[in-house]
């Protein structure tokens, strides 16, 4: 793509309402802007991270068995009444209409999606079954002051699990945690595995939990990797010994990137779904319920991986693989840029190419430093013709290739 055609434009300063980094960053780098406090519109670049994010997930879904819906925002209140979170899940969005009807605004989908699996599954041989989709999540956050960390509506992929017992689910449940754990891995992330106690959905659940100093969560944990807990609700202290020898206990702030649930039949029970077993006698299906914050994430991201001068964007979750700087108006200069450009284009890679004129090489190196694409390129009357001086972002040191020898290497 051509920047010069980019709609979205780069700010030098921060903007002046956003305490946080992830937000202050991706506004200015024309990711994003917002509407309203948590509430966040996804611009050119915005959407590219989104999308990377949620296909990445979405392939991991996919190979744990996934099948994936779109459910609705707008939800029957009746069923909400039927589990009772009309009243209790407190962050709940009502919205009334006109025509004297209300609805749920959907901080989840237990209440849309259990009804429906009921209406299809009858015997044992339905189960099990995933189901899962990306969506919009509505909520009413008290606080919404961390960006994309903490948004009143924002992208989630929420995964369901049907089984016909408790073993079968357990085992897709511990499944999941390794499924999740490559999942984050994948985007560059170390989610530390942590147990949580308590919650809307469960007694007791796991969370992915990533180390970062303004995250908004705080665990006790084990370095060794045996141990994490949400000091919520932990016993274990800071400093005591890990039981298996790894040494002190740590205690960090943190992310929480995703959340799996054993939802076990608190919600089939609600809405009668059941299936006949072997034996022909009617059993409640046990469910789990996994959720991955997919614009959290991005958030997140930018809040782990960051400098002074911008964002440095993990390479499978990057808007573009390749910045690429012409530094000249001199026509010859600009003609090898444009050969350059579509040579890259040509093999798949993804390239953003600075083509606009009357800006200076100091605010495009400025620009590419802020926007945070992995591989700049820069093609100038030093570096010479057919060749390009290949740079990371992160990195200081930078080398002259050919592009043959560019395009060899890289991968
Ligand atoms: P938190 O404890 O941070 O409020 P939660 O435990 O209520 O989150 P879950 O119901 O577990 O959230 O939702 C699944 C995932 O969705 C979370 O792990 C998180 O990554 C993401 N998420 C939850 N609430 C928000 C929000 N307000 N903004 C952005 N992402 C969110
Ligand atoms: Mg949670």
């Amino acid at each position: 793509m051509r920047l010069s055609q980019l709609f979205s434009k780069t700010l030098r300063q921060a903007p002046r309402d956003e305490q946080s980094t992830n937000a202050s960053l991706l506004i200015r780098a024309g990711f994003i802007r917002k509407e309203v406090a948590g509430v966040y519109n996804f611009l050119p670049l915005g959407l590219r991270v989104l999308n990377k994010i949620s296909q990445l997930v979405r392939e991991e879904m996919d190979a744990a068995g996934g099948q994936e819906v779109l459910l609705s925002s707008l939800q029957n209140k009746n069923n909400w009444e039927k589990t009772g979170r009309w009243k209790n899940f407190d962050a709940l969005f009502k919205v009334s209409s006109q025509y004297k009807t209300d609805y749920a605004l959907g901080p989840t989908h237990e209440e849309v999606l259990v009804p429906i699996v009921a209406e299809f599954v009858t015997s044992y041989r339905d189960l099990p079954l995933y189901i899962y989709q990306i969506q919009n999540k509505f909520r009413d956050e008290a606080r919404a002051k961390a960006g994309l960390l903490r948004g009143r509506e924002f992208l989630m992929k929420d995964l369901y699990s049907f089984h016909a017992d408790v073993k079968d689910m357990e085992s897709y449940y511990e499944k999941m945690k390794k499924v999740y754990k490559k999942t984050f891995e994948r985007m560059g992330l170390n989610a530390i595995l942590t147990y949580a106690a308590g919650g809307t959905f469960s007694k007791d659940s796991h969370e992915f939990q990533v180390i970062c100093e303004s995250g908004e969560d705080e665990i006790i944990y084990c370095a060794g990797g045996d141990y994490a807990e949400n000091v919520e609700i932990a016993k274990a202290k800071e400093g005591q010994q890990c039981r298996l020898g790894h040494g002190p206990l740590k205690r960090v702030k943190t992310i929480e990137v995703g959340n799996i649930f054993p939802l076990k039949d608190k919600y089939s029970q609600v809405f009668g779904l059941t299936f006949k077993d072997k034996d022909g006698k009617d059993k409640n299906v046990m469910m789990g319920c996994y959720g991955i914050g997919i614009s959290r994430l991005m958030g997140a991201i930018v809040e782990v991986f960051h400098d002074d001068a911008g964002i440095l964007w993990p390479k499978q979750v990057a808007p573009f693989q390749v910045h690429l700087l012409v530094l000249s108006d001199e026509r010859g200069v600009m003609r090898d840029g444009e050969n350059i450009y579509n040579k890259l284009q040509k093999t798949g890679m993804e390239v953003l190419w600075d083509d606009r004129e009357d800006v200076s090489a100091g605010e495009k190196f400025a620009d590419c430093d802020l926007i945070g694409i992995p591989t700049r390129l820069v093609v100038s009357k030093k570096v010479g013709r057919g060749k390009v001086e290949v740079k990371k972002r992160g990195q200081k040191k930078s080398e002259v290739l050919s592009l043959d020898r560019f395009l060899s290497q890289y991968n």
